[in-house]
C-alpha cells in the first residue's frame, strides 16, 4: 500500500505505553486494565492497537460487537474479550466459537443464552442507576437466579458510572450512590454462595477522578489513548497523558482567491482581500465533521490556517495566506502536532459540540493507520 498517501492515522505507540504505565502506577496492584478497544480502538485501529497492548502484556479487552471481537481472535489476541453490549442470538454460536466472553444485559437475556445450550463465559451487568443495561442492582433475587444457569460460567460482574466526568458535586454523590449499591450487590451475591467473579466498574473517567476504588478491572478507553473528552476537563488523578493519534493530510492544489470571489459548495465564503487558498484530501467521509466548515483550523508547516468554506466529502478547503511557500504535497495536520502548534481531538470535539470519544472513533476506514514507533 502506498504509505502517507492522501490522508492517514500515525500512532505514537510509544506514547501508548507511557500511557498504560501511567494508568498501571495510579491503580492499586490487584487492578487490572481492561482497555476498551470498540469501534476500532476509537479509531485508532483495533489490530495494531491491541496487539500493542497484548506486547505490554495486557490480557484482557472490551469491544462492543461480535464482528469486532472476532477481528481480534483474528489479529492473534488470545486472551479474555468481553462484550460490553447485546448479541443477537443468532450470533451466539460465534460467542462459543471465538471464545467471547457476553455480558447479560439482565435476566431474560441471560435465559435466552442458557437454553442456548452452548457452554459460554459471561459477565453480568448489573444496573446502579445509569439505566442502559444490566439487572437492577436492588433485585438481589433475580440475580442470584442467574447463576443457576448451568451452561453460563460467570467470570464477571459489573456496572458502569454514568456521571463519572462530572465535577458538580450532584455528579460526585451520584457516583458515590453508585459505588455504593454496585458494593451492596456484590456483597449480597457473595452472602449467597455466588463467588469466583471479578468485578469492575470504572471507565477512564471512574480511574481518573475515583482512583481508590478497589476492582479487579479498569475498562479504559479514551484516556489510554490520551485524549480527554472535553479541553477543559480536570480530573482528580490529574496524569500527564500523550495522544497516540495524529490525524494528517495533503495539500493537493494551491491557488489565488481575489477580493469578492467565493469558494467551495454553496460558496459560503468570500474573500475580503487577496488570499492564498489550497484543497485538503482529506474529507467528511474520512471522519473530519462538516461541522467544522468556515471553523477552526489546520496545520501547515507549523502554521494555523483556517478551514474556510464548506468540508467536502473527500476534501476541504484552508486559507494559507499565513503559511508561505506552500505546495502541493505539502503535509497537513488535523490532530497533533506541526512546529510549536498542536491541535487536540477533543478541541475539534469542543468547536463541533461533542467529544474526542465521538470524534475519535469515527476516523473512517480509508485513512490508513500507520505505527510509527514501537
Ligand atoms: C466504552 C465503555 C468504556 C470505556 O469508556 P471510556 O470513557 O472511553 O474510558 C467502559 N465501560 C463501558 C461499559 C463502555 O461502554
Amino acid at each position: 500500500m502506498y504509505q502517507k498517501g492522501r490522508a492517514w492515522i500515525e500512532l505514537n505507540l510509544n506514547n501508548l505505553t507511557y500511557n498504560v504505565r501511567q494508568f498501571q502506577k495510579l491503580l492499586p496492584a490487584s487492578c487490572t486494565l481492561m482497555p476498551a478497544v470498540k469501534a476500532n480502538a476509537y479509531g485508532h485501529g483495533a489490530p495494531i492497537i491491541a496487539r500493542a497492548l497484548e506486547n505490554m502484556g495486557i490480557c484482557d479487552f472490551c469491544v462492543a460487537s461480535v464482528g469486532e471481537g472476532i477481528e481480534l481472535r483474528d489479529a492473534g489476541i488470545t486472551g479474555q474479550i468481553l462484550i460490553l453490549g447485546y448479541t443477537s442470538p443468532h450470533q451466539f454460536p460465534e460467542l462459543s466459537r471465538y471464545r467471547l466472553t457476553q455480558t447479560l444485559v439482565d435476566y431474560e437475556y441471560a435465559r435466552a443464552l442458557h437454553q442456548s445450550g452452548l457452554s459460554l463465559d459471561v459477565h453480568v451487568g448489573i444496573d446502579t442507576g445509569m439505566h442502559r443495561l444490566g439487572e437492577r442492582s436492588e433485585n438481589i433475587e433475580t440475580l442470584r437466579k442467574i447463576w443457576q444457569f448451568q451452561n453460563l460460567n460467570i467470570t464477571g460482574v459489573f456496572s458502569h458510572l454514568c456521571t463519572a466526568d462530572g465535577a458538580t458535586e450532584s455528579d460526585r454523590a451520584f457516583a458515590r450512590k453508585q459505588i455504593a449499591s454496585f458494593d451492596a450487590s456484590v456483597a449480597a451475591l457473595k452472602a449467597h454462595g455466588c463467588s469466583g467473579f471479578k468485578t469492575h466498574m470504572q471507565g477512564s473517567y471512574g480511574v481518573l477522578n475515583y482512583p481508590g476504588l478497589r476492582y479487579d478491572f479498569a475498562r479504559v478507553g479514551i484516556a489510554l489513548y490520551g485524549a480527554y473528552c472535553a479541553p477543559t476537563d480536570e480530573t482528580e488523578a490529574d496524569l500527564p497523558l500523550r495522544p497516540v493519534l495524529s490525524l494528517k493530510s495533503r495539500i493537493e492544489c494551491v491557488k489565488e482567491l481575489h477580493p469578492g470571489e467565493s469558494i467551495g459548495y454553496g460558496l459560503t465564503f468570500t474573500a475580503a482581500r487577496e488570499m492564498q487558498t489550497a484543497a485538503v484530501s482529506i474529507g467528511y467521509a474520512d471522519g473530519v465533521p462538516r461541522a467544522l466548515s468556515n471553523r477552526g483550523h489546520v496545520l501547515v508547516n507549523g502554521r494555523k490556517a483556517p478551514i474556510i468554506g464548506r468540508i467536502c466529502m473527500d476534501q476541504l478547503l484552508i486559507d494559507v495566506s499565513g503559511a508561505p511557500h506552500v505546495m502541493p504535497g505539502d503535509e497537513v495536520v488535523l490532530i497533533g502536532k506541526s512546529g510549536r502548534n498542536q491541535i487536540a481531538a477533543s478541541e475539534l470535539a469542543d468547536r463541533t459540540d461533542t467529544i474526542a470519544n465521538e470524534i475519535l472513533s469515527r476516523l473512517g476506514n480509508r485513512l490508513e493507520r500507520i505505527a510509527t514507533a514501537l
